[in-house]
């Protein structure tokens, strides 16, 4: 089957060839020339959230957003559901109101089903780890943009290492990895940031070295931040939702 593979639910899926971890961005950042990641067709989501481990701390049970903030502290207002919540345009990106360093996260979401927009501006969203390191989600389901914005990229660096993304409307997850930096007392960078990703169970980032925080059209160095820091989630201006939400954390 040419650069495409049907995936089960059962299964996580690897892309052949891609394997070995990569401690450099493969491309200059945005750039349109970087090769598209292959597509890969998963099947549909459960129709319902499995729930959590029973030592993760549950972020979002599907009721109310008792743990997360506005960036000024308040309590966080985006849009509830049944069983979701949503961005509320305008309301700008919230937080968790607790702090996480090593994690492994656990994220549903989905764009918008009527699907507006191209490129960037199609059910944009993201998941910041320590607030600054950003996991993209995006509509990138028959949209192309620049491969490290699409969704599964770390955001301006890497590329997912394939494209696993369901139509839009439909639950996609994250399953992330994340280990912090570590700073050295005068500073220094002593190890950076890595990152591991599944997207709906699909292998998209393998264990890659992150050049520093991500940014649109920079790509700025590390500087010191303490060992814990709130997760967010990103108000793009898209009424992009979550659910099912919960963390593991791998530092105890
Ligand atoms: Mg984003």
């Amino acid at each position: 089957m040419p650069q495409q593979t049907l995936c089960t639910l059962a299964a996580l899926c690897l892309a052949a060839g891609t394997l070995a971890a990569q401690t450099t961005p493969p491309c200059p950042q945005h750039s349109r020339t970087c090769p598209l990641p292959p597509i890969v067709r998963v099947g549909p989501p459960d129709k319902v959230a499995a729930p959590a481990p029973s030592d993760a701390t549950v972020l979002f049970d599907g009721v109310d957003l008792a743990q997360w903030r506005k960036s000024d502290g308040s309590p966080a207002k985006w849009k509830l559901g049944k069983g979701y919540f949503e961005v509320d345009k305008g309301e700008g990106s919230i937080r968790t109101a607790q702090a996480f360093g090593d994690v492994q996260l656990h994220v549903e979401w989905a764009s918008p089903e009527s699907a507006k927009g191209l490129d960037q501006d199609r059910g944009n969203s993201g998941v910041f780890l320590m607030g600054m390191y950003e996991v993209q989600v995006l509509d990138s389901y028959g949209n192309d943009t620049y491969p490290d914005g699409q969704a599964g990229a770390i955001y301006g660096q890497y590329p997912p290492l394939v494209n696993a993304s369901r139509p839009p409307g439909q639950w996609q997850s994250y399953d992330i990895v994340f280990h912090r930096p570590r700073f050295g007392s005068d500073g220094s960078v002593q190890r950076p940031a890595r990152m591991t990703v599944f997207h709906n169970g699909v292998l998209v980032q393998d264990d890659v070295t992150l050049t520093g925080p991500t940014a649109h059209q920079s790509r700025p160095s590390y500087s010191v931040h303490p060992d814990k820091l709130p997760l967010s989630l990103q108000d793009h201006e898209h009424p992009v939702r979550y659910r099912n939400v919960w963390v593991r954390e791998l530092e105890r």
